[in-house]
């Protein structure tokens, strides 16, 4: 009875976009996804921020984003569900890269290497940096590069109906928490769920975002991914900026945006490596608070109105994607190590993995260079604008 033609051990973003690509594809097998928080509590995917860019400096992450970025503004029709369409929000305020003298020269070489992988990012002047945020203080800068593209969305209603989607074409999701995985000889061949239930299958992928590092053990089967805290403060402003805010990017590194009519930032915590999910509202004040003072006097008067912390599956050997089948291991692949951009990689990766898992290949994008041999080849992914 418990057989199924493929697992998903996790039920976020990444298993439900894999679930319904590979169901859009043509894969008629019987698939099961175990999730274990069936509100989405503690899962990444609805703690973020929904961003998504195609400023990056390797082309597979551009290459990744472009993909998605037409799948999202398509989204609504994509995933409707007997008459009901998602309203994700989609904002294409674009992402803006504040540069000094120092740093313009990096960034412009930077966005011409981005324009030749298919993005759309301008030069700009300290004059049209003012013209977009009027309240900036520009004395330090030397111009910006803008990624006219970027925005961010609703990320919880994404997975919702990602997950919707799935279910409505008969993948079945089983709200239970997964134990371990099953192996022998060198083969996958299913799960036992923490009841003691097991089920079986030829194909089990991880898709357990940051607890897939510690599920995959189970098995003594290593990959590089461990849950690295990351917190989200959102400000109340008492003077509001008077247009409508992309994604800046300081000098320093730091960032923000706007949120409705509040304004977001972000920060890993301190003690990053830990399944812990509190957030410190006084490392705003202490670190970020002056900077934003600096860079415009509406942060002068601002209320941490809440934070919250949530866990990137995080690659600790070159912080990208991990996709692919395990070598270690017939029957079990991964879908993992996204490192704080992976709700925008989510429908290139699952319709690249669910290509691999039926046709043994790529097609519509070439991810091989993400696969987990590249670690024992040395053949690292060094995407060096990792926010
Ligand atoms: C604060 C924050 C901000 C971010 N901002 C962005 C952004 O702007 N843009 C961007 O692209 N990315 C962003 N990210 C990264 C992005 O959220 C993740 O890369 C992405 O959501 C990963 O998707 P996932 O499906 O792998 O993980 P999840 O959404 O966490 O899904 C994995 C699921 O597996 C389940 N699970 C785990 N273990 C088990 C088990 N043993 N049995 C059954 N189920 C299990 C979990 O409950 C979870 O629901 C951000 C992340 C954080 C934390």
């Amino acid at each position: 009875m418990n057989k199924y033609d493929a697992i998903i051990a996790g039920g976020g973003i990444m298993a439900s976009s894999l679930a319904y690509n590979l169901r859009k594809d043509g894969f008629t097998g019987s698939i099961a996804v175990f999730e274990k928080d069936q509100m989405y509590e503690f899962s990444s995917t609805p703690r973020s921020e929904g961003g998504i860019r195609l400023s990056f400096t390797t082309e597979i992450n551009i290459l990744m984003s472009r993909y998605s970025l037409d799948f999202y503004k398509n989204f609504a029709k994509e995933m409707e569900v007997n008459g009901e369409s998602p309203q994700i929000d989609f904002k294409q305020n674009g992402y803006l890269y504040l540069g000094t003298s120092e740093t313009m020269p990096r960034l412009i070489e930077e966005a011409n290497f981005q324009n030749r992988c298919g993005a759309n990012m301008k030069v700009l002047s300290v004059e049209e940096i003012h013209d977009i945020i009027p309240e900036l203080n520009t004395e330090d800068l030397a111009g910006a590069t803008f990624d006219t593209d970027a925005g961010y969305m609703d990320p919880y209603t994404v997975l919702q109906f990602y997950a919707k989607k799935a279910k409505s074409m008969e993948v079945d999701y089983i709200y239970q928490p997964v134990q371990s995985l099953l192996a022998e000889n060198g083969k996958i061949t299913g799960v036992r769920l923490e009841s003691g239930e097991e089920y079986h299958a030829p194909i089990v992928v991880n898709a357990c975002g940051a607890w897939s590092g510690a599920l995959s053990e189970t098995i003594g089967v290593d990959i590089p991914v461990k849950p690295f805290r990351y917190q989200i403060f959102c400000l109340d402003l008492t003077k509001k900026f008077s247009k409508s805010l992309p994604l800046v990017f300081d000098p320093t590194g730091f960032y923000f945006r706007e949120e409705g009519e509040k304004v977001i930032t972000g920060m890993p915590h301190k003690d990053p490596y830990s399944f812990e999910f509190s957030s410190n509202k006084s490392t705003f004040e202490e670190e970020v608070w002056p900077i934003f003072y600096e860079r415009s006097q509406l942060f002068e008067q601002l209320k941490v109105e809440r934070s919250w912390a949530g866990l990137y599956d995080f690659n600790t050997v070159d912080q990208n994607a991990i996709i692919g089948g395990h070598p270690e291991m017939n029957g079990y692949y991964v879908i993992t190590g996204f490192s704080g951009h992976g709700f925008q990689q989510a429908p290139a990766a699952g319709k690249g993995l669910s290509e691999l898992i039926r046709l043994g290949k790529y097609e519509t994008m070439d991810l091989s260079s993400l696969s987990v041999e590249r670690f024992a080849n040395n053949q690292l992914i060094l995407e060096t604008a990792i926010h």
